[in-house]
């Protein structure tokens, strides 16, 4: 049986603009979308009237989903700290198929239950992150870490491309799941990696996703090492497109970002890994004055630590007024774009937004919770005022993944046993 559902005159907001109407699905598809009316034969309604919002499937651009059993093991420590002392030897310990699989999925669980729909995952194991999502419902964004060394799962350099090939082969036409290629940084990804990686995604038409620009040590070593800037190097390079998602962008100057601009990159701002590492505050506002598409995503638990990208938007809202001395600067509306139909874009297709013919990744708000109500503007009650408890339904491809704050398609009790085994071997390891 299909699933067909009627939304009867509602508030929409479609990844563009709020208005009131109507919208039906068939099975994973949104069949129609009317402004102000009824749609006379939508059948009976999921939902209906004042009190309901629907709003496309967010989307996390940036994260490493099965860091989330990492969650909360290395605070207060700079980025390089964090990563050598801290992140990498727990990795080299603990990265497994099994743990891939598990902390994966307990890291999409969370993310369903925030409203996210889908996000792009840099990490190891991916084609077991793929099948937790899958078998979750969340469209995932993978790509296999590269870097200079032996990988924790064991690859070497070449053997990490090989591995994005094939998984850009497995996965070609999967309505779930969308490789792409991930090389980690500037800093551990060397330039022969970088260019063969650019081949491959530019023969495959996906995306490029790569952490850039981070802290102010990483930019000033880069460019005693290249006498160049990150963006200007690579734009040198040609590894510049509207395929390329650069993570962090924080130590970016003026001319760089107006190649990010014309080069169509888009930016994963991610405010709160940022500040808890003490890396700074990415100049998003400046970007997107400049034409640059801007998307906010939470990266890893490890650094954040949580994957609720609507708390990363409203985060990052706050801290661009805040820091610009300037109200006006990533008004509600715009901050939600950033979470929905910009990151959407990245990823080359329907994500992120409501229109006819597109995905039927569907989120549905309660606006007459104690928390949000009173509504008088959709956009600032979804940013400022909601929380995970006011998201009612979620539907991804037109399967339903959450009801009411629950999660239709796993066992959370037995997720969480398997989760809390993990997380004492963890616990002993530290
Ligand atoms: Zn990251």
């Amino acid at each position: 049986m299909t699933t067909k559902l009627y939304f009867k005159d509602v508030t929409i907001f479609d990844g563009d603009a709020f208005f009131r109407g109507s919208l039906t699905t068939d099975g994973d598809r949104i069949t129609r979308i009317v402004r102000n009316g009824e749609i006379p034969d939508g059948g009976t309604p999921t939902a209906a009237g004042e009190a309901v919002l629907i709003m496309p499937g967010m989307v996390n651009l940036h994260t490493h989903v099965p860091m989330t059993l990492f969650k909360g093991v290395a605070e207060d420590l700079p980025l390089k700290d964090w990563l050598e002392k801290r992140i990498f030897p727990l990795e080299a310990k603990f990265i497994s198929r099994e743990m891939c699989r598990i902390a994966g999925q307990w890291g999409m669980a969370e993310m369903l239950l925030a409203g996210v729909t889908a996000f792009a995952d840099m990490y190891f194991f991916e084609e077991d992150i793929a099948a937790a999502a899958k078998e979750i419902g969340i469209k995932a964004a993978i790509g296999g870490g590269v870097i200079n060394f032996t990988t924790p799962d064991g690859k070497s350099p070449d053997q990490m491309i090989a591995y994005t090939v094939e998984l850009a082969e497995t996965y070609r036409d999967d309505p779930w799941i969308f490789p792409c290629c991930a090389p980690h940084s500037p800093y551990l990804t060397n330039e022969n990696c970088l260019l063969t990686l650019a081949e491959i995604s530019q023969k495959y038409r996906i995306p490029f996703h790569i952490h850039m620009a981070e802290t102010r040590h990483e930019q000033e070593a880069y460019q005693k090492q290249h006498g160049k800037r990150e963006f200007e190097r690579f734009d040198e390079l040609g590894l510049l497109s509207d395929r390329f998602i650069a993570a962090h962008s924080v130590w970016v100057d003026d001319k760089e970002m107006d190649l990010m601009a014309s080069r169509g990159v888009t930016v994963a701002h991610c405010p709160s890994s940022n500040l808890k590492l003490g890396s700074g505050i990415a100049p998003v506002a400046a970007m997107v004055e400049r034409g640059v598409n801007v998307a906010v995503a939470t990266d890893g638990s490890a650094s954040n630590n949580n994957l609720d990208v609507l708390k990363e938007a409203e985060l990052a809202a706050k801290v661009q007024k805040g820091t610009a001395h300037d109200p006006t600067v990533l008004p509600a509306g715009m901050v939600l774009k950033m979470v929905t139909a910009n990151p959407g874009r990245a990823l080359g297709n329907s994500f992120g937004r409501l229109i006819e013919g597109g995905a039927a990744d569907i989120v549905q708000v309660r606006l007459d919770s104690v928390g949000i109500a009173p509504v008088h503007d959709p956009a600032a009650a979804i940013v400022y005022a909601s929380s995970p408890a006011d998201i009612a339904a979620v539907w991804v491809n037109g399967r339903q993944t959450v009801k009411e704050g629950k999660l239709l398609t796993v066992d959370r009790a037995a997720l969480g046993n398997e989760m809390d085994r993990l997380a004492a071997a963890v616990r002993r390891s530290l």
